[in-house]
């Protein structure tokens, strides 16, 4: 989207109707402002939604070394992002300048208008959205920062979660960046003391585990102490579709994800064939607007939160949370999903988030520039991420174990494959060693027909070699099968509350949990559908 345009989403103006309408259909409360009082404060949760009637509210990011103004809202305009729906923290502040009366309307209040009022609902949440894009994009806005090696595991597994999770963030690599130490001693820290995380000048967390990042910035939403209707385990596709299509049909709905919202098309950086995409987009963007659409709906999405184990009492499944804490609904939807495959190599272990890598995203791409990197697997996420690469790396080499491009992927890709100048196919050919002192160095390539070896240095090796199911927190009880997308999970003997979907189907539940097989899901507590036959069949 051309700037312009996305400025003008991102900073509409309402006319007075709109004004008013919104003021009728919320518990809307005009409320005045003097000069630099602040309106809300960042890091602030449940913030409430302003719409300026006069005067000026300035939005401030105090990310950075020095505060920003990032724009100042005008009679018609109204503060806020995407963080009134997902409920996580203020990204900057407000604060009025000179007087100003304003609207405000809360939280909850604001979603019923989204959900009610269509006209006014498009434009507040493309604005969100915008605006969320506008800072993403922005090299002014600093959001976390992330300091650590790009040899450091740790370091990835930060940033990944951070992305995952779509929280704004700048990474400080130490081995490159020239701030590196005026920030390690601004914060009092050695090099020895990184991964950090830091919020302006606050030095917040020392290598902190997912959980607790979660915690301390705020974005794990507190579970309830209820029986949800519909409880949906894994926030992949098939996932978030699921807690659309449930949250909408008016079920008390809960997502547990136990990394971040996207599953494994949240690593695709080029998704083409999702009907209603003509132009393809991002696994990162379609999450963060299925994540929109969930919560706008009310469902409850809780990450990071992995779910251990499943237990039944009486009819109700209970889902076991690292930590002790249980999760019951009336129905559970499995849609946990399947991870990629590891390569079984000599040495691979030891590199994996050093220079072996099973996604291919921004965070991977920056550690990789002007590079030769190398690229296992001959299925299309294999061949999405070779042509991502190749707009980041000097060259990509390609490995497939057979030797036709075609076989296992998309002809479109695989052509786009052989038209691209800096990626090198080579058939046959698989890793059998790595070389490296802390982090990857090398691989040797050998041609399984011929037997020809070839050294070559890297600092990196993508893998795409196939995925298996996430099954293993699973009881016994609950049959699965070995392939994921085989189609004969059948889970629903011991109780016909549990169903599955997306990447590990059942026999007789659809891919995306839709909403037909949920609003059947509303009998479930009874454990058998409305005409007493097992559930979507
Ligand atoms: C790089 C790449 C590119 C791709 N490109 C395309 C494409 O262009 N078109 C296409 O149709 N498909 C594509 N795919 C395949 C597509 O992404 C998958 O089919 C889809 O993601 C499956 O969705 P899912 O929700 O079933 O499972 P997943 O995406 O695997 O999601 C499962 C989720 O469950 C979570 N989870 C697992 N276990 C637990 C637990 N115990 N507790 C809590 N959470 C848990 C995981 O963290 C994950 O987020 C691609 C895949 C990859 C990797």
């Amino acid at each position: 989207m051309a700037e312009h345009t996305l400025q003008s989403i991102a900073f509409p103006t309402l006319d007075e109707a709109q004004i008013a309408r919104l003021s009728e259909c919320t518990a809307a409360v005009p409320r005045t402002f003097q000069d630099g009082q602040t309106l809300f404060a960042v890091g602030e949760r449940n913030m409430k939604f302003f719409v300026v009637k006069s005067g000026e509210v300035e939005i401030v990011d105090y990310s950075g070394d020095e505060p920003k103004t990032l724009t100042v809202h005008r009679k018609g305009q109204f503060t806020g992002d995407v963080s009134h729906l997902t409920g996580t923290p203020a990204v900057v502040s407000a604060i009025a300048r000179g007087p100003c009366e304003v609207v405000e309307i809360s939280r909850d209040a604001l979603r019923r208008v989204l959900n009610q009022c269509p006209d006014l609902s498009d434009v507040i949440l493309q604005a969100f959205i915008a605006r969320r894009q506008l800072l993403r994009q922005s090299a002014d806005f600093t959001g976390l920062r992330v300091i650590g090696s790009r040899y450091s595991a740790d370091t990835l597994r930060i940033r990944d979660f951070l992305a995952k999770n779509r929280v704004l963030f700048t990474w400080v690599d130490v081995e490159t960046d020239p701030e590196v130490d005026r920030l390690l001693k601004q914060f009092g820290i050695t090099e020895a003391d990184t991964p950090v995380v830091a919020c302006g000048h606050r030095l917040m967390l020392r290598n902190p585990s997912n959980g607790q990042l979660a915690d301390t910035i705020g974005i794990r939403q507190p579970l309830e102490k209820t029986v949800y209707d519909l409880a949906v385990v894994g926030a992949g596709p098939a996932g978030l579709a699921a807690a659309v299509y449930g949250a909408s049909e008016g079920l008390g709905t809960v997502v547990l994800e136990q990394t971040g919202p996207g599953g494994q098309a949240g690593s695709s950086m080029r998704i083409e064939n999702y009907l209603g995409f003509p132009t393809g987009l991002t696994g990162s963007d379609l999450a963060g607007r299925a994540v929109l659409q969930a919560n706008k709906f009310g469902a409850h999405l809780s990450v990071p939160t992995p779910v251990n184990r499943l237990e039944f009492d009486k009819a109700y499944p209970v889902l076991r949370l690292e930590g002790g804490d249980t999760v019951a609904a009336k129905c559970l939807l499995i849609a946990s999903g399947a991870e990629y495959r590891r390569l079984g190599v000599e040495g691979c272990e030891r590199y994996e988030g050093t220079g072996v890598y099973y996604a291919a995203t921004p965070s991977e791409a920056q550690m990789c520039r002007g590079a030769l990197v190398v690229l296992v697997g001959g299925g299309n996420s294999a061949g999405q991420a070779a042509v991502f690469l190749a707009g980041h790396a000097r060259k990509v080499l390609l490995l497939i174990r057979g030797h036709d491009l075609y076989k296992n992927m998309s002809s479109y890709l695989a052509r786009r494959i052989e038209q691209s100048a800096n990626i090198e196919l080579l058939c046959n050919a698989t890793i059998r060693r790595m070389y490296g002192d802390g982090h990857l160095t090398a691989v040797e390539i050998v041609n399984n027909k011929t037997g020809e070896e070839r050294t070559v240095e890297t600092p990196a090796v993508f893998s795409f070699i196939g995925a298996v199911p996430r099954t293993d927190w699973l009881p016994a009880e609950i049959e699965r099968d070995a392939k994921p997308g085989a189609g004969k999970v059948a889970a629903l003997d011991r109780s016909a509350a549990a169903v599955s979907a997306g990447d590990q189907p059942p026999r007789r539940v659809c891919r995306g949990g839709c909403a037909r097989c949920l609003r059947q899901a509303r009998c479930l507590g009874r454990g058998r559908g409305r005409d007493g036959s097992p559930v979507c069949a």
